[in-house]
């Protein structure tokens, strides 16, 4: 396909998420088309490659085209892509529940099929248990300021980023908004009526990768056991590996009631998530005629189950946790030189997530920068005025150079 058919067919037809799409279709915005990647690296249609600044939307892990990856699903389609998980089961499935609930320490897990709908299984677990379990007033939902849960109505009402709630706002399980501990202490007497908490551990990342200051997670926990609230952990995007440990939660020796796990579930190959909770809360779903009445068409996709196998078996046979520690504070050094831009309000970082936030610009240009990088070889999408780098996890020293650069120019001839 030309360039030209391609401009027309795409403004013709499609709708692209999160994207105004009356600049989308204006006469002289190119779409860009990819058509194959390889490690960080991705190729356009005109044969141009550019870094994977921010792993396809904070997904990918291992890079793309991963040999591993790739063969599971392959081999797995040869056998059967799907089948139903009402009434049925399956060896894939049953394989990576396994594996899921040993690196998490929670025993119970309960596939669906993106971030958003692991969290709206949590909510919904959370707030049926104590129905059925002679609590009903506890109804609320408390989340954060700032917070990004998914875009389904229910986890949009519990975000706190009020341009994504859209129609959400109109909606939702009674959910309070806090903004920081001291602010959920001073809930009083609510408290009894609250279901659970959610959180982004260690960083909230649409609010624009921003840091909870250390030992939060901790002390979260602790608040939700004397309180007897769940406690869920959106690890949508911090899970595996991205933060430096597995999950985020383990770096501040925390196991949540619920934890949410999805991009990175694949290797970021194909849509799924997982909601993993205690052997409590299901033993909450036991009693006569209960059950959890939520499930979708492709609930626990083979081709998701083998392409999820497939990423934890890179993450053993390539030690890939191991090599993380030194590759981290590479990251760090390099991203931390943009912070003496003077163009640069402040860098911020955690493992390999870094946000770097534009000084006084005009509402844009952090999206006009990320289209200035692309000349220099590098796609990535900011949030709002910082920019994300968010490599996928493979990503060599040389790569991280080439990224930093690429924004650095980026940011030059953006911002002056
Ligand atoms: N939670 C967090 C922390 C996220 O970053 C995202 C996606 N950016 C989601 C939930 C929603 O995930 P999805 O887009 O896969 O529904």
């Amino acid at each position: 396909m030309n360039v030209g058919d391609r401009c027309r067919l795409d403004k013709e037809h499609l709708w692209h998420p999160f994207t105004p799409m009356r600049e989308w279709c204006a006469e002289e915005h190119e779409p860009l088309a990819l058509v194959r990647g390889e490690g960080c690296w991705l190729w356009d249609q005109e044969g141009r490659k550019y870094l994977d600044g921010n792993s396809s939307i904070w997904t990918n892990i291992h890079g793309h085209g991963h040999p591993v990856i790739n063969a599971a699903i392959k081999e797995q389609v040869d056998r059967v892509a799907h089948t139903s998980f009402l009434g049925f089961t399956h060896e894939p499935a049953m394989a990576l529940g396994r594996e899921l609930a040993e690196l998490a320490g929670l025993p119970r897990v309960f596939f669906s099929d993106d971030g958003s709908t692991a969290i709206e299984c949590a909510v919904r677990m959370a707030l049926q248990f104590w129905q059925q379990n002679g609590r009903p007033e506890k109804l609320g939902m408390v989340g954060f300021d700032a917070a990004y849960h998914g875009d389904t109505l229910g986890a949009a009402s519990l975000g706190g980023i009020p341009l994504f709630k859209g129609a959400a706002n109109h909606f939702g399980y009674g959910v309070q908004r806090v903004k920081d501990l001291e602010a959920l202490r001073s809930l009083g007497v609510d408290v009894a009526r609250v279901a659970a908490v959610i959180v982004e551990p260690l960083i909230q990342g649409s609010a624009g990768m921003r840091l909870w200051p250390k030992g939060m997670l901790k002390e979260l926990e602790t608040w939700c056991r004397e309180n007897e609230v769940f406690l869920i952990l959106d690890e949508v995007m911090t899970g595996f590996g991205r933060t430096g440990t597995m999950f985020a939660c383990q770096q501040e020796d925390v196991v949540p009631d619920f934890l949410c796990l999805a991009k990175g579930l694949t290797g970021g190959y194909l849509p799924m998530a997982a909601t993993l909770t205690t052997e409590r809360v299901f033993e909450g779903f036991l009693g006569e005629g209960r059950a959890f009445y939520y499930g979708h068409s492709y609930t626990a996709s083979q081709l998701g189950c083998a392409a999820s196998l497939g990423s934890l078996r890179v993450f053993r046979e390539e030690r890939v946790m191991e090599g993380l520690a030194a590759k981290m504070e590479v990251f760090a050094g390099l991203v931390g030189s943009l912070g003496a831009m003077p163009q640069v309000l402040e860098v911020r970082r955690c493992g390999m997530i870094a946000g770097i936030e534009l000084r006084d610009q005009p509402p844009g240009t952090g999206a006009r920068v990320c289209v200035a990088a692309r000349k220099f070889g590098l796609l990535t999408r900011p949030v709002l005025n910082t920019l994300v780098l968010m490599p996928p996890l493979c990503v060599t020293h040389a790569e991280m150079g080439q990224m930093v650069e690429a924004l650095r120019l980026g940011i030059e001839e953006v911002c002056g």
